[in-house]
């Protein structure tokens, strides 16, 4: 950022600025000046760049002017958005006193403090939401050795979890959570794991006793009343409760209790498995992921809790199986899924209501939120109720039906409370509607006589001062004043009126009026203002006596409105299913996997929203016995698609979805690793074979007898025979030693030898077919090996010349001859022990080849010099 100047022989108001700004020198300053919020110095460049402002110019400073721009109060949500969206961060510099406190003080200018730091996960405004997606703080703080505690919470709906989890896989906690900003120690900050995230990530310093501290900050003398947290997950615990404390000016809103999550019972994937499937994002641009295709969600507390599954599926049989019963018997009752989704369309999102209104940032459209939002859910459990019977309604369906209405709710209360059309901001008044405050109707009663009585005075005074088109009009700072034409005014002006109420006094002069005032006015705006400003304390004081049923009915809520989310999540789970012909998979203990027409959710949408061919299903077998399964066909054939729906259809299943199949038996799984695609995108400087090989190792270390592995193309970024020989070593131990579901996609044909020698390994190849001199790809799975010359079948229906396309087939005939000479098969395993001498001698073969070629394709007769000498520099560099 840019320097911020000396501060010396500052104003008042600007000394101001830069204690604020040296108290805060990584944040913009959002300075209020009345109605506006200012940027000053090198804060009013970066900021009014970043959001299209013109920089002014306003005083001096040091003898140089001072660069400003502004935001008006009353917009300062938007520009917020976007300056939080562009990685600022905002401390916003309040004024604490009215001018007139300023003045009756005797200040030099009124008191402004820091009240709030923005920041991307401390923020609970809707306009600085994402509706659909949590917004997580994280904190990591190295828990013992080889370990890091880390703790999550969202502020916006006060949820918190923690884990402990070994150091290598905190990159697959950072792709799973994709929080929007993370606390470390300078050491951790510092590391590979997190550097790649950038501004994103702040340094912190842990709190020491944080297990205490954070025991403190929810009313228990232990955290073990919640759990069992280690060191390194209270310390992050207490780490991330003091950095919310800092930006929100000491308070902190409302939390759930913590739950800790040992990271068992959920599926692993590492960051490459997520990037590669494109679960909560696509990675390039254009193309949707999986939670957009699958998401009929109508809340976005549903749908945030849609891609909280998806981005965790459990690896538990019972938890599963209980979420698969709670979609079919929705996806069988039909009645009951429309009346659920009738009452979930629109309905509000009260989780972030409670937690505005526990910040004391809330609007009045939050307590109506509560308000819309449970009756939604009563609506809902009056459904769920009337479906007991036969069937008998699942456990997580009653589990929800009961927490769907809690004990204490306000619901009631603030329907009787709320004024049926409420204002935007509470300052703005008439959030309570008539006949809830008796106290607050007399009141407003008074007002409004005060405002009758004005208007009965305009008539009074028209006729007292003989000015018939007198009229009294309001004045932001001089209040009620009657304005008369210039020419009457200059008569009133020039009269010596006799003393009275009703006596013109004059206040103010304009081009072609006069105002006045008179006793009688000044009186009844006097009784006004009282009784407006009488009015409005008592109906601040009606709102946060609801503010305060609704805190605490805030447990309850905040259960209610999970039940609301889960609701909505089985219930678009079922009618994704059976708008899509989705099925219910059986989820065995053993290691099997058999799909039965599978499809690819994301790209069978594509294809259907751009009217496309119709997605052609696909089976796949993995079960015991035929395990691997080797897949080989030439480019844009489908097996990339292939091999991630088979990889999705773990996900949703063991997410509690369906899966898009005819059916599906899919044994549990415990890792899940996907290699598709990703290797493609170079990753901090590595080369592209550096991360594939990591990837792959990874695979090797991590995968097991109950793992789930999906490889494509294993050694293509490096020389053909090094990449063949690692690919046939990675195939190998998959077989052997670990002994996982495998899908396997290759362009090595040599691989397809292997079937002979691993009995679990079952080849099978993407069909394409030639149709009047087009390669038609039918995107079907089929068993075998592929022909091995579509690359030079498709060069020729590409129109490469003739002669090259001959010249290919006598170069690839070649080399085959000499592969063959050199069959790893024909020999002992391990296959690769010396495979030194021949690979070697295989070059100077392929150059005298290419040599040859070059000569055969020379016409000396038909070459000026020139050409002649070109060619033998040509011929030279063959060698
Ligand atoms: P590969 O990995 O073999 O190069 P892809 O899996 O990327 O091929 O598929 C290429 C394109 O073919 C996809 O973008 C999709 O449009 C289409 N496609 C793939 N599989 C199918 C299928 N089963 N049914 C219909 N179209 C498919």
């Amino acid at each position: 950022s840019a320097p911020i100047p000396d501060a010396a022989g500052a104003t008042p108001a600007m000394a101001q600025w830069f204690a604020a700004k040296a108290a805060h020198p990584d944040a913009l300053i959002f300075f209020r000046m009345g109605d506006f919020f200012e940027l000053f110095f090198g804060d009013a460049i970066l900021g009014g760049e970043a959001l299209g402002l013109a920089v002014a110019q306003r005083g001096e400073h040091g003898g140089q002017p001072i660069p400003m721009a502004g935001v008006p109060v009353h917009a300062m949500e938007a520009y917020l958005a976007r300056l939080i969206r562009r990685g600022f961060r905002v401390a916003i510099c309040e004024q604490m006193e009215m001018p007139e406190q300023a003045k009756a003080r005797k200040a030099p200018a009124v008191r402004r403090e820091v009240v709030r730091i923005v920041t991307p996960a401390t923020v609970t405004e809707e306009a600085l939401l994402e509706g659909a997606r949590p917004s997580w703080l994280l904190a990591l703080v190295p828990d013992g050795s080889e370990r890091v505690g880390a703790a999550w919470l969202d502020v916006s709906t006060g949820h918190v979890c923690t884990e402990s989890l070994p150091a290598p896989e905190l990159g697959a906690l950072l792709a799973r959570l994709d929080p929007a900003e993370v606390l470390a120690p300078e050491a951790l900050a510092a590391g590979d794991a997190l550097t790649p995230l950038g501004g994103m990530v702040r340094e912190a310093t842990p709190p020491k006793d944080g297990a205490r501290l954070a025991a403190e900050a929810w009313g228990v003398a232990s955290l073990d009343a919640f759990g069992s947290f280690s060191e390194g997950e209270a310390a992050a615990l207490a780490m991330a409760l003091d950095y919310v404390r800092a930006t929100s000016g000491g308070s902190l809103p409302r939390l759930a209790p913590p739950e800790c999550r040992g990271g068992e019972g959920t599926l692993r994937m590492d960051a490459a498995t997520r990037r590669s499937l494109e679960i909560l994002k696509a990675e390039r641009g254009g193309r949707d992921c999986l939670l957009a295709a699958v998401d009929r969600t109508l809340t976005a507390a549903g749908a945030r809790e849609l891609a909280a599954r998806l981005a965790a599926p459990l690896a538990e049989a019972a938890p599963i199986a209980a979420r698969h019963d709670a979609v079919a018997f929705l996806f069988a009752a039909t009645t009951l899924r429309g009346r659920l989704r009738e009452a979930l369309k629109g309905a509000p999102d009260m989780a972030r209501a409670l937690g505005r209104l526990s910040v004391e940032r809330f609007f009045p459209r939050d307590l109506a939120a509560l308000r819309d939002g449970l009756a939604r859910a009563e609506a809902m459990r009056a459904a769920l109720s009337d479906a007991a019977g036969v069937p008998p309604v699942p456990p997580l369906l009653l589990a929800a039906g009961e927490a769907l209405v809690p004990g204490n709710s306000p619901r009631a209360e603030l329907a009787r409370a709320l004024a049926p059309e409420l204002p935007a901001r509470l300052e703005e008044g008439g959030v309570v509607g008539p006949g809830y405050d008796g106290e607050l109707d007399a009141l407003r009663r008074l007002r409004d006589d005060a405002r009758g009585a004005i208007l009965a005075l305009q008539m009074d005074l028209a006729q007292a001062w003989g000015v018939a088109s007198l009229k009294i009009r309001h004045h932001q700072q001089l209040g009620f004043l009657a304005e008369v034409p210039a020419a009457a005014g200059e008569a009133l002006l020039r009269q010596k009126p006799a003393p009275g109420p009703m006596a013109p006094v004059h206040r103010q002069s304009m081009a072609n009026a006069h105002r006045f005032t008179c006793g009688a006015l000044s009186e009844l705006d006097r009784k006004l203002s009282q009784a407006r400003d009488e009015a409005a304390k008592r109906e601040a004081l009606v709102v946060r006596h609801l503010r305060k049923l609704c805190l605490d009915a805030a447990a309850g809520i905040a259960a209610a409105a999970r039940a609301v989310a889960e609701v909505d999540v089985h219930a678009g789970a079922a009618e994704l299913a059976s708008s899509g012909g989705w099925c219910r998979p059986e989820m065995p203990e053993r290691p099997e996997f058999c799909i039965v027409q599978g499809r690819h959710p994301v790209v069978e949408a594509a294809l259907r929203r751009n009217r496309g061919p119709a997605f052609v299903p696909n089976d796949a077998d993995l079960s015991p016995g035929r395990r691997l399964c080797l897949l080989t066909g030439p480019n844009m054939a489908g097996k990339s698609t292939y091999l991630r729906q088979n990889a999705l259809m773990v996900v949703l299943a063991q997410a509690g979805l369906f899966v898009p199949a005819e059916s599906a038996r899919i044994g549990l799984v415990d890792r899940l690793f996907s290699r598709v695609g990703t290797a493609d995108d170079i990753a901090g400087g590595r080369s592209t074979f550096m991360v594939e090989m990591s990837e792959t190792a990874a695979v090797l270390n991590l995968a097991g007898p109950r793992s789930f592995v999906v490889l494509d193309e294993v050694g293509r970024g490096t020389a053909t025979w090094d990449g063949l020989a690692i690919a046939w070593a990675v195939l190998e131990a998959l077989h052997d030693r670990l002994r996982s579901r495998t899908l396997f996609a290759t362009h090595f044909h040599e691989l397809t030898a292997l079937a002979g020698k691993l009995p679990e390994l079952a080849p099978a190849a993407m069909k394409v077919r030639e149709h009047r001199g087009q390669v038609v790809f039918q995107h079907l799975v089929g068993p075998g090996a592929s022909e091995r010359s579509w690359g030079l079948h498709v060069a020729r229906l590409a129109g490469v010349p003739r002669e090259v396309v001959g010249r290919a087939e006598t170069v690839l005939a070649s080399l085959e001859e000499r592969a063959r000479g050199l069959d790893p098969l024909s020999g002992e395993l391990p296959l690769f022990a010396a495979p030194a001498a021949p690979v070697a001698g295989l070059q100077p073969v392929v150059e005298q080849d290419l040599l040859r070629g070059a000569l055969e394709a020379l016409d000396p007769d038909a070459m000026a010099p020139r050409e002649a000498l070109e060619a033998l520099y040509r011929l030279k560099s063959l060698l």
